[in-house]
């Protein structure tokens, strides 16, 4: 029986993630249950798996509840929390939940860099990490694997990209890994021409072909900017510098990805697109375990088709290979422009070709620094995000969608 926390345990991953321990009573069971701002889904999940502690990022710790402000978000969470739960709220909640519950696993599915402090914290008290957040490895990898090292915590892939590889790579030298091919559905605008881009609508880009995700990793999809992401991540994971991987378009998502080896040996990892597998893979791991799964039924495909990407179309494949290339504080730079341009599409401030034009601009103004810890990490994100935000509503104004003075609204 393994001991699981999650860290965003209302997001889409984190939903998925009980969803797989609801299946596997026996072999998991769940002490920590941590969201940001959903305190209705939280104490429903509570309810139901009476962890020994939960968390709200986004309430404030008791001595901050004297100004009334979030007094009764603070009353509500101690009101639905089990009977003798402990209840930890702010910035550092994350980091008080996993080390005072102590589990075997965290299932660290927060977005950006929130979780990034109790994620290090983990690896360094030994405890394994399935990682869902990207943003997390890509701007802090050299840290958490340094932590991990040291205490002999493993870091398990959560992304389905990275999973297949991991899968592949079982029983294999590593040393013999010549290049991973990554897979891409295209997204939703895959045979849209380059002139129809800039009309894309929120709506549009969030109906994703494949894949049932949140609205931010959605729109990163459409843009391609996952991809460029997860080229970062398979970097980092498998230890191999940017040139060893490959991306290839491969719109039905039933081949996950691919190694291929140095006697020319390609191995591939192949399901229905569910986010639920690779989850249950990290959780179990070493241990395939079973589930009631759909067979693959390769007849009724009948056809799996790769093409290559349009770097054209797509430019933010290449600016995260860019922030790659760059190193040491560009991933983090990377990972904020983006969070703050994708919430100005979705809010219809800003027209879908601007994604990739201020995450450029921001990245131009950066000169990147080593990293060397999570607070020089969380200053540089404050600075990225503002310059975004800045970036972001000079483009607005110039492309007349806002009028000027109106940012404010
Ligand atoms: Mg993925």
């Amino acid at each position: 029986m393994k001991r699981v926390a999650i860290l965003g345990s209302t997001g889409s991953v984190g939903h998925q993630a009980l969803n797989v321990i609801r299946a596997q009573p026996a072999s998991f069971t769940v002490v920590g249950l941590a969201a940001g701002r959903n305190l209705a889904l939280l104490r429903d999940q509570a309810q139901e798996f009476r962890p020994e502690a939960l968390a709200l990022t986004h309430a404030p710790p008791p001595a901050a509840r004297t100004d009334g402000q979030n007094g009764s978000a603070w009353a509500d969470l101690q009101s639905c929390s089990p009977d003798g739960a402990r209840v930890y709220a702010g910035a550092d909640s994350l980091r008080d939940l996993t080390l005072s519950t102590k589990p075997d696993i965290v299932v660290a599915a927060t977005t950006g860099l929130v979780g990034l402090s109790a994620i290090l914290a983990a690896l360094e008290a030994g405890i394994d990490v399935a990682l869902a957040n990207k943003e997390s490895l890509i701007a802090a990898s050299d840290l958490l694997f340094a932590a991990a090292s040291r205490s002999g915590a493993a870091i398990l892939p959560v992304d389905s990209e990275h999973s297949a590889i991991f899968q592949c790579l079982v029983g294999e030298d590593r040393s013999r890994v010549t290049r991973v091919i990554l897979t891409a559905s295209g997204g939703p605008f895959r045979t849209l021409p380059a002139a129809a881009m800039a009309k894309i609508t929120p709506e549009q880009a969030l109906a994703h072909p494949t894949w049932q995700m949140g609205p931010k990793i959605t729109i990163d999809s459409a843009t391609l900017m996952n991809k460029g992401m997860e080229v970062l991540e398979a970097g980092i994971l498998f230890g191999r510098t940017l040139d060893y991987v490959d991306v290839v378009i491969h719109p039905q998502s039933i081949v996950h990805s691919l190694v291929e080896f140095s006697d020319g040996s390609v191995k591939a990892q192949l399901g229905y697109p569910d986010m639920e597998l690779p989850i249950q893979y990290a959780l179990g791991y070493p241990q395939r375990l079973a589930s009631s799964f759909r067979p693959l039924d390769l007849a009724a495909l009948g056809q799996l088709t790769f093409e290559a990407p349009d770097p054209v179309r797509f430019p933010c494949l290449s600016l995260a290979r860019e922030a790659g290339r760059l190193g040491g504080t560009a991933p983090a730079v990377l990972c904020a422009a983006d969070e703050v341009v994708v919430r100005w599409f979705l809010d219809g401030r800003l027209p879908f070709t601007a994604i990739a034009t201020v995450i450029e601009a921001v990245l131009n103004e950066h000169p990147p620094q080593a990293v060397e810890s999570v607070e020089q990490l969380l200053a540089v994100e404050r600075w990225a995000l503002e310059q975004s935000e800045e970036t972001a509503r000079r483009m607005a104004h110039r492309s007349g969608r806002m009028p000027v003075g109106a940012e404010t609204r």
